[in-house]
């Protein structure tokens, strides 16, 4: 495995390929590693001739300087697993590379971007399209492989395609979850035991409004009350949003057929974490617990 360690390197890389004609799948992640990462690198060696990890905690989707301190930084141990699943080079980036002096073009999704995460967390999605933007336009990938875990964001990363009309196919990869339902996260590293056992809530509540969906409950404050009532029964978890949202628009749900997503954010420990599910289908594995 190539490890890519700045721009220049990543182009020279990029023009190799396209000599040796061979197509690109694109992971980007922010490090911190973990099986969810692995799936996504995974897949995309087994779809693509070769597959690039690009790993940049990109300070601009931070809104909280703290989270992004204390954001976990894994490196050795992350090349180890991108080497163990299949990733043909990887692309470290560093801050005064990809915002040199100067830099002043920003990415300002709307639309889908605006509400729950858009809402809580200031210019966060500017922060995201401005770099994904970018890191596309570096490495050209036929493919790019994102998580259903950050929904919201997959839906505003599919918009920038889409609208701005570049040449490449997102791929939406299904969250992976402990056993216990909890969605992995490389946040999760800083749950203390305590509130690690009670950030099951989440995806237990989750799991709630997919039952109640898929046994006809058609009202979105009946599935929203649903999940409330689960994660109320943890006293230290904080709700910032427990909703049902259309999965592509993330608008409140208007009760219209195509089936909605549920979507929570909350606090506990110190820690904020987000998860989603589909609604349209019974909860398996994990979420039926
Ligand atoms: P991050 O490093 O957290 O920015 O995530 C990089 C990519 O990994 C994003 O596309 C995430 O949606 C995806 N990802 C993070 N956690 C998971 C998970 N538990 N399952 C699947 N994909 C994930």
């Amino acid at each position: 495995m190539q490890r890519l360690n700045d721009v220049g390197e990543l182009r020279a890389w990029r023009a190799e390929m396209r000599r040796e004609g061979r197509g690109v799948g694109f992971v980007p992640t922010m490090g911190a590693l973990h099986a969810g990462h692995a799936a996504l690198i995974a897949r995309s060696a087994s779809e693509c001739e070769r597959t690039l990890l690009s790993i940049f905690v990109n300070p601009l989707q931070f809104d909280d300087p703290q989270d992004f301190a204390r954001y976990p930084a894994t490196l050795e141990a992350d090349v180890q697993l991108a080497l163990r699943n299949g990733a043909h080079a990887v692309f470290v980036g560093a801050k005064e590379d990809l915002y040199p002096p100067g830099f002043q073009t920003f990415v300002e999704p709307q639309g889908c971007a605006l509400p729950l995460e858009g809402a809580h967390r200031r210019g966060h999605f500017g922060g995201v399209a401005t770099i994904v933007l970018k890191l596309l336009c570096l490495a050209q990938p036929e493919r790019a492989y994102f998580g259903e875990k950050d929904w919201q964001q997959l839906r505003v990363v599919s918009a920038l395609v889409e609208d701005l009309a570049l040449d490449c196919e997102i791929v939406p990869c299904a969250t992976v979850r402990e056993p216990d339902g909890l969605a992995l996260s490389s946040r999760n590293a800083r749950l203390d035991p305590f509130s690690r056992h009670r950030a099951v809530a989440i995806s237990r509540a989750l799991g709630a409004a997919a039952r109640a969906y898929t046994g006809g409950v058609r009202d979105r404050a009946r599935l929203e009350a649903e999940m409330l009532r689960v994660l109320a029964a943890v006293r230290e978890l904080e709700v910032d949003y427990a909703v049902v949202a259309d999965a592509r628009t993330l608008e409140p749900w208007a009760g219209d057929p195509r089936p909605p997503r549920a979507l929570i954010a909350a606090r506990i420990g110190g820690v904020r974490l987000i998860d989603n599910a589909a609604l349209d289908a019974p909860p398996v594995g994990p979420l039926a617990l």
